[in-house]
């Protein structure tokens, strides 16, 4: 793994448990105290949450194609592609 490829799913990570500790943590909080502050605070959770995992979701994407393709598997299933001469996957008919 790379130190940028590292670097990109830490981010993700970290971004996606900050949009979950607004929504479980602060939100909360705010609804309590003052309800137009805490409604602020659901919806810039909600959105943090949701691009966090979305950014989460396309590392570890990456990640593993890159790793299926390291490894001469099918980046579509992981079958295994060894001595595979026809050009297309036979466990899932993506291209080799
Ligand atoms: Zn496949």
């Amino acid at each position: 793994m790379s130190g940028e490829e590292k670097v990109s799913l830490a981010a993700a990570a970290v971004s996606a448990a900050v949009g979950a500790a607004f929504l479980s943590y602060i939100a909360p909080m705010h609804v309590w105290r003052s309800p137009a502050r805490g409604w602020f605070w659901i919806g810039a959770g909600t959105l943090q949450l949701v691009f966090g995992t979305v950014h989460l979701r396309r590392a570890l994407a990456g990640r593993r194609r890159r790793l299926r393709l390291a490894a001469g598997r099918c980046v579509g299933c992981g079958y295994d592609l060894t001595a595979n001469a026809s050009g297309a996957c036979p466990e899932c008919g993506a291209a080799a």
